[in-house]
């Protein structure tokens, strides 16, 4: 069994690799939910669904959020009535976030609701969130104002500079049921390659994560997010300069040689594999970049060859 910690979209598409060469009870995921955040009264866990709508094969895959053949009459309604619209959620997607709060309502923690949508949506292996209790990820501007991730992420499409991000709630939050333990029985831990600090950073945040990671750093493998300096989607080259490092795979091995042994890096970085190794991290150099389901695939099999874990099912190199 392997643990894979996971933000969204990249998380996801490592994922769907993974699900390829491994049986779906052979996966955990972990899930960052310092994204979540309130959204006219709906608890909207933005990773959690992108990781359960790609892996249910119902992922919009172009847009890179919700699902695919959304109709948008809520939203639109909602534009006529004056309400606000930044955050966009289409029709299905709304009734996800009307049985996610419902349930919570009723006081169903949300690792449980997140089972019960997976099931219900046909996702094979298992999902966890990071923790049940309230962690948000606030982000300080340059302008010293300080907002949500998803004002930040979404309202202000990540265009504006940031001076720190934290992470509100962390101190008290518990790893959720099945996290620790799913850990302890992992053979080996896939940091997905999701953005560094604001979708990994929270679940290494969560009491007890870090430490143990760090006891057992042989077993921890994780893939840059960047390529050649540069984020494929999303903030996370920009972030990690703003926050005093650099748009590098050595600076991804710095953030990550507490706890991961391995860092697997693109082709197109193989230049640095020796800075990467002086940074802390062994260095892998694989094909990085998840263009197909095909291409997923061969990364997962590189990742998993680098943990040196053994899968039965065989495939072409
Ligand atoms: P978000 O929560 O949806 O923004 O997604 P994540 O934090 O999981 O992922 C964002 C990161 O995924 C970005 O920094 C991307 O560079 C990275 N990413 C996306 N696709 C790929 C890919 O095919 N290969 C690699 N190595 N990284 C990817
Ligand atoms: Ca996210």
């Amino acid at each position: 069994m392997i643990v894979a910690l996971a933000g969204g979209v990249g998380a996801a598409r490592m994922l769907r690799g993974l699900a390829q060469v491994l049986p779906a009870e052979d996966i955990v995921t972990i899930v960052n939910t310092g994204d979540d955040e309130m959204i006219h009264g709906l608890h909207v866990s933005p990773d959690l669904d992108t990781v359960m709508y790609t892996l249910a094969g119902l992922a919009d895959d172009q847009r890179g959020w919700g699902l695919a053949g959304e109709t948008w009459n809520v939203m639109e309604y909602l534009e006529e009535l004056g309400g606000e619209t930044w955050f966009r959620l289409g029709d299905k997607d709304l009734a996800t976030h009307l049985y996610r709060t419902g349930r919570l309502s009723q006081g169903a923690p949300l690792s449980q609701v997140t089972a019960e949508l997976a099931a219900r949506l046909g996702v094979p292996a298992r999902l966890l969130p990071m923790t049940d209790d309230e962690v948000r990820t606030r982000v300080r501007l340059s302008s010293g104002e300080e907002v949500s991730f998803q004002h930040y992420f979404v309202r202000l499409s990540h265009d504006v500079a940031i001076s720190a991000v934290r992470f509100h709630g962390i101190d008290e939050a518990r790893p959720a049921p099945g996290v620790m333990e799913a850990l302890a029985h992992a053979g080996a831990v896939i940091i997905c390659p999701s953005n560094p600090v604001v979708s990994i950073g929270p679940i290494l945040a969560i009491e007890g994560v870090r430490a143990f990671l760090a006891d057992h750093r042989g077993r921890v493998v994780a893939v840059s997010p960047l390529i050649a300096g540069k984020a494929l989607k999303g903030p996370a080259d920009r972030m990690l300069v703003e926050l005093g490092g650099e748009a590098s795979v050595v600076e991804v091995a710095r953030t990550y040689a507490d706890v991961a042994g391995t860092l697997v890096i693109d082709e197109t970085d193989r230049e640095q594999a020796d800075l990467v190794e002086g940074a802390g991290c062994r260095a892998v150099v694989a094909r990085a970049v998840m263009h197909d389901l095909r291409s997923a695939e061969l990364l997962a099999r590189a990742v998993l060859d680098a943990a040196g874990y053994a899968y039965s099912t065989p495939g072409p190199r």
